[in-house]
């Protein structure tokens, strides 16, 4: 989408420290960490959130969470956390679907 900010990320029209990438996916450091480690893993394909995904991103959903532990695991993380926000009244301020991984230091209970 023309107007979204994690798109223009992937079509490399704004900076991002790419931490991750392959042909699926892009993780990023977030502007805003709110843990030691705070990375964004998005899908390049454009979706908003997991409200809008489809049968057809089924593939796509399986690959991200099976690649999350690896990309966790390359920033140095044993535990962490992962949180997708959905909507606003989830908290979602960016509305192409992304996960949260939070780590690097002992997190509160939830
Ligand atoms: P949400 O609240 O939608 O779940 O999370 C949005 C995340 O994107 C937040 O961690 C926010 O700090 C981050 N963010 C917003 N704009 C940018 C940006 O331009 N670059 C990066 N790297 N992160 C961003
Ligand atoms: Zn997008």
């Amino acid at each position: 989408m023309s107007d979204c900010i994690f798109c223009k990320i992937v079509a490399g029209e704004l900076p991002a420290k790419v931490v991750y990438e392959n042909d699926q996916l892009l993780a990023f450091p977030t502007i805003e960490p709110k843990a030691d480690t705070h990375l964004l893993v998005i899908p390049k394909k454009h979706t908003e959130n997991l409200n809008t995904l489809t049968a057809d991103d089924a593939d796509m959903i399986a690959h991200l969470m099976t690649t999350l532990p690896k990309i966790a695991a390359s920033a140095g993380l044993t535990g962490y956390r992962t949180i997708t926000n959905t909507g606003a009244e989830g908290g979602q301020e960016v509305f192409h679907m992304h996960f949260h991984i939070l780590g690097g230091d002992q997190l509160p209970g939830f």
